[in-house]
């Protein structure tokens, strides 16, 4: 399989996205040109062990002093006070606006590592070296960087672009398999939010991308990465059209932060069953196709997604959790399918409806 790339066009900040494999030993001819003198390689715990050598090997061959600093795994990493562990690791060590910072892991080393390069001394080149599914289709484009409060998920953050995002589809191999489905979810939401740009149906793709049949997942992760570039190229700072790329995330994200990131459901599960809510909802208030929720069941069930919450954490503690949605104007705000099959965002939802959708996705409706 050959290599694949994207631009993502910003102008100034513009960069490529590389899916391939083999890519991880061979970063040092793909990351381009810069002045940078020293690297430090931020991941966690899990993937440093598989994946750090090969990384750290290949920068140092591109000329650069390396260091690195490993995370305890999981969501809870991505918080003020790992961000400050960071901030203080760089600045006793000296690093200056010359330097980098790699992000090797998943999407809370992504979104962590971007935060503090983008805060450092105001901005820290980032090269993101996803290592999971979620990541390599969504995370690690885009530039948006994040940690999370106790009242909320990604309530902190910037904007902040890679230099380049490369994309090893071979780490999926060692990706427990939770993980790998949880990335599906991601996959699914592009397909429901540009059906158009698919020829197959995903069902169909599932059991090829079950077995993790390289061709095909290489396939469909450059596609995810092609779709995200668009939409971002678009809208860079999120006041417009990049809000569609949040499908399922209204119910999702306090899913998560209702049951207080304990790993009940991993981000991509939340999307997934916040994906189905979405359905619900777009079919309640009579505004999407009918019988869309239940074709998001049958595919992501097919994925191996759950579209039912694994424990409710109660409406009250969701919509609680939904009140701290970025995207909200008069109310609740979500992105919704309308009867074209397009996404868009619908402001001043009514508790009681989404109550009564929460209920149907419970299953007491
Ligand atoms: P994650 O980073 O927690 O990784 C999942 C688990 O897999 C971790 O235990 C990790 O150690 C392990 N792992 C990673 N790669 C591995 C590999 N190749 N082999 C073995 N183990 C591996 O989770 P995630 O799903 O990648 O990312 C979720 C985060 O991404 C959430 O915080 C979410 O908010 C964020 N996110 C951000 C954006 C954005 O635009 N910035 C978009 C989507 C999601």
């Amino acid at each position: 399989m050959g290599l694949e790339r994207t631009f993502v066009e910003l102008g100034p900040r513009s960069y490529t996205v590389f899916v391939g494999e083999g890519l991880l030993g061979g970063i040092d001819e793909l990351m381009g040109e810069g002045d940078w003198r020293r690297a430090l390689v931020v991941t966690d715990d899990n993937v440093g062990p598989l994946y750090a050598d090969k990384v750290t090997g290949s920068l140092r061959r591109a000329g650069l002093e390396v260091a690195l600093r490993s995370i305890e795994p999981g969501e809870n990493s991505k918080s003020v006070h790992e961000a400050m562990e960071l901030l203080e690791l760089l600045a006793t060590s000296g690093m200056t606006r010359v330097d980098l910072l790699v992000a090797l892991g998943g999407g809370v080393v992504g979104d962590l590592a971007g935060f503090v390069a983008s805060v450092y001394k105001r901005g820290l080149p980032i090269l993101q070296v996803p290592t999971t599914l979620m990541a390599q289709v969504d995370s690690s484009i885009g530039g948006k960087t994040a940690v999370n409060l106790e009242c909320g998920k990604n309530l902190v953050g910037t904007f902040h672009q890679p230099v380049a995002v490369i994309s090893d589809v071979d780490v999926m191999r060692t990706l427990p398999e939770r993980q790998y489905t949880s990335g599906l979810a991601e996959v699914a939401k592009y397909r429901f939010i540009r059906p158009e740009m698919w020829l197959t149906p995903l069902a169909e793709s599932a059991a090829l991308l079950k077995e993790l049949e390289k061709a095909q997942l290489a396939n469909v992760v450059n596609r995810c990465a092609a779709i995200k570039a668009e939409i971002v190229s678009a809208d860079e700072y999120d006041t417009g059209g990049r809000a569609v790329l949040n499908y399922g995330h209204t119910l999702g994200h306090a899913l998560e932060s209702a049951t207080g990131y304990d790993g009940t459901h991993t981000h991509g599960e939340a999307v997934s069953i916040g994906m189905v809510y979405a359905g619900i909802v777009s079919e309640e208030i009579g505004y999407g196709p009918q019988g869309i929720a239940d074709r998001h069941r049958e595919t992501l069930a097919s994925l191996g997604l759950p579209t039912t919450p694994r424990t409710s954490p109660g409406f009250d503690a969701v919509l609680k959790a939904m009140r701290h949605d970025k995207k909200n104007r008069d109310g609740i705000t979500m992105v919704l399918i309308d009867r074209d099959n397009k996404p868009v965002v619908r402001a001043g939802l009514q508790t009681d409806t989404l109550k009564r959708c929460y209920d149907v996705l419970c299953g007491a409706g």
